[in-house]
C-alpha cells in the first residue's frame, strides 16, 4: 500500500502552517513550526523567501494541504473529488464531507488517537469496531447512527486512554458524541462546513480540478 514516507513536520513547513499531523507535539512549544517558524524545508529554506502564490500555484498548494491533512494520496483524493462532483450540493463541501466521514478521521475526531496518522494505524491493525464488528479499512465511510468502539483488549492501551483524556480538552465536533462512561463514540449527524477547519479554501481545489 502506498503511503507518505516524508517527515511530517516538513509537510507543515512546506504548507506554511500547522497541519496538526503529530499528535500532542503539535500543541506544545516543541512543535517545529513554533520553534523554527514557517520557513520552507530544505537546505536553502532559512534564506528562501516564501513566494506569494496566485492562480494555479495557489490552487495546487491548497489541494496538497488538504491531501496532507487527511493523509490521502493523489489518486484517492481525485476519486473523492469525482464522487463529490457527482453528488448534489456544493462540490467543494461534498469533498470535505467525504474526507471527514472516513473512519480514520472519525477515530481521530472522536478522541481515540491524537493524530490521524495514529488513527489510521489503530484501524489498520484491527483495533476499531463499528457497530460491534471489526473494520480495518481506514477509508470506510461512517454514517449517522454508527457506533465506534475500541476492541476490548485495546481499550486499556495507554495511548488510547491518553488520547481520550486529551480529547476532552481539545473538544469533539458537534456531529460526534462520546459515550458517557466507556470508550465509545457515535455519529449523531453528518458533518457540516462549520465543523471543519475554516482555514481550508475548498473552492481553490474545485477550480484546480475543473481546468
Ligand atoms: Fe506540524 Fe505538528 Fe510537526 Fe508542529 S508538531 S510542525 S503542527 S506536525
Amino acid at each position: 500500500m502506498a503511503r507518505y514516507r516524508e517527515a511530517v513536520c516538513r509537510l507543515c513547513r512546506r504548507e506554511g502552517g500547522k497541519l496538526f499531523l503529530k499528535g500532542d507535539k503539535c500543541f506544545k512549544s516543541n512543535c517545529t513550526i513554533e520553534k523554527r517558524g514557517t520557513q520552507p524545508p530544505g537546505m536553502h529554506g532559512a534564506t528562501a523567501r516564501r513566494k506569494v502564490l496566485a492562480g494555479y500555484g495557489q490552487q495546487l498548494r491548497e489541494k496538497q494541504k488538504v491531501k496532507r491533512i487527511y493523509f490521502v494520496l493523489e489518486k484517492q483524493f481525485r476519486n473523492y473529488f469525482d464522487k463529490a462532483s457527482r453528488q448534489k450540493g456544493i462540490t467543494g463541501e461534498n469533498l470535505l464531507f467525504l474526507l471527514e466521514r472516513r473512519l480514520d478521521n472519525v477515530v481521530y475526531r472522536a478522541g481515540f488517537s491524537t493524530s490521524r496518522r495514529q488513527a489510521r494505524q489503530l484501524v489498520n491493525h484491527g483495533h476499531i469496531h463499528v457497530n460491534g464488528r471489526k473494520v480495518d479499512i481506514p477509508s470506510f465511510q461512517v454514517k449517522v447512527g454508527d457506533v465506534i468502539t475500541v476492541k476490548e483488549k485495546s481499550s486499556k492501551n495507554v495511548h488510547v486512554e491518553g488520547a481520550w483524556q486529551t480529547a476532552v480538552g481539545r473538544g469533539r465536533p458537534n456531529w460526534i458524541s462520546a459515550g458517557a462512561d466507556d470508550l465509545s463514540a457515535s455519529v449523531s449527524a453528518l458533518p457540516n462546513r462549520t465543523d471543519i477547519d475554516a482555514n481550508i479554501n475548498e473552492q481553490l481545489i474545485v477550480e484546480l480540478y475543473s481546468k
